[in-house]
C-alpha cells in the first residue's frame, strides 16, 4: 500500500468509525445566548427561520454547507476574519456580553484566506469607530448589512490614518498612560508592510500584537 493511499485508507477507516466527518473537530460554530446560559448551550444548526426538511436528506445536506453564509433578518455579518483573531474580535467588540443574537464560527475553510471567522449579529449596524478597530484586528474582514434578508452593503473594512480614544499606548510612561489624556495614533506601516501605531504623544510604535482595546 501507498502512503498515499495508506492516508486515505485510515481516513475512509475514520469517517467509517463515525469520525471527523460528522465532528469538524477543529471547527467552532455556536450561538452566543444572552445572560447566564450562554457558555452551556451551543447549535451546529443552520440558524434561518425556516424549518429544516427533515424528510428530505439532500436538503439537510444543503443546510450543512450553507452554515458560513446564512441568512440574517437585519443585521450585519462580519466575514473573512482571520480565523486566529476570531475571538479577539468578539471580545473587542464586547460580544460576549451582548444581549443581541450572535452567530460565531472560526476555522471555516475559506477559498482565499485558508481559515477564517464569521461573526453575525442581529439588529446592530456598526457605527465609524466600531468598523475602525475591526480593521485593526482583522484589515481582510468583510462587513455586508442585511435589511429584510437583502445585503444592503457590502464593503471591505479600511484602516483609518489616525485612531483616537479606542487603544491604549503600550507605553507605561506615556503621558496618555499617567494623566487624563485621550489616547492618538497615526497608522503607518513598517517596511515588510504589516500595520503600526505610532502614539502621538510619546513617539513610540507599536505592532498588532500590543494593542490593548479601551
Ligand atoms: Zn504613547
Amino acid at each position: 500500500m501507498s502512503r498515499l493511499s495508506r492516508h486515505s485508507y485510515i481516513a475512509n477507516r475514520n469517517i467509517n468509525r463515525g469520525f471527523s466527518k460528522t465532528y469538524f473537530p477543529n471547527q467552532i460554530l455556536f450561538k452566543l445566548q444572552p445572560g447566564p446560559k450562554r457558555h452551556e448551550s451551543y447549535t451546529e444548526e443552520e440558524p434561518t427561520d425556516q424549518p429544516l426538511n427533515i424528510a428530505n436528506p439532500k436538503s439537510m445536506d444543503k443546510k450543512r454547507t450553507e452554515l458560513k453564509v446564512s441568512a440574517l433578518r437585519n443585521g450585519t455579518v462580519i466575514d473573512h476574519i482571520p480565523a486566529d483573531q476570531s475571538f479577539q474580535v468578539v471580545k473587542m467588540l464586547n460580544l460576549d456580553e451582548s444581549s443581541r443574537q450572535i452567530y460565531f464560527g472560526t476555522n471555516l475553510d475559506s477559498a482565499k484566506y485558508g481559515k477564517k471567522g464569521i461573526i453575525k449579529i442581529t439588529d446592530k449596524f456598526f457605527e465609524s469607530e466600531e468598523i475602525s478597530k475591526i480593521a485593526l484586528v482583522a484589515p481582510s474582514a468583510t462587513l455586508i448589512e442585511i435589511k429584510d434578508y437583502d445585503v444592503t452593503s457590502k464593503r471591505k473594512v479600511h484602516l483609518p490614518d489616525s485612531v483616537e480614544k479606542i487603544v491604549k499606548c503600550f507605553n507605561p510612561k506615556c503621558v496618555t498612560n499617567n494623566q487624563e489624556i485621550d489616547t492618538k495614533f497615526y497608522v503607518t506601516e513598517d517596511h515588510k508592510g504589516n500595520m503600526k501605531l505610532a502614539c502621538h504623544f510619546c513617539e513610540k510604535t507599536m505592532g498588532k500584537e500590543s494593542i490593548d482595546f479601551f
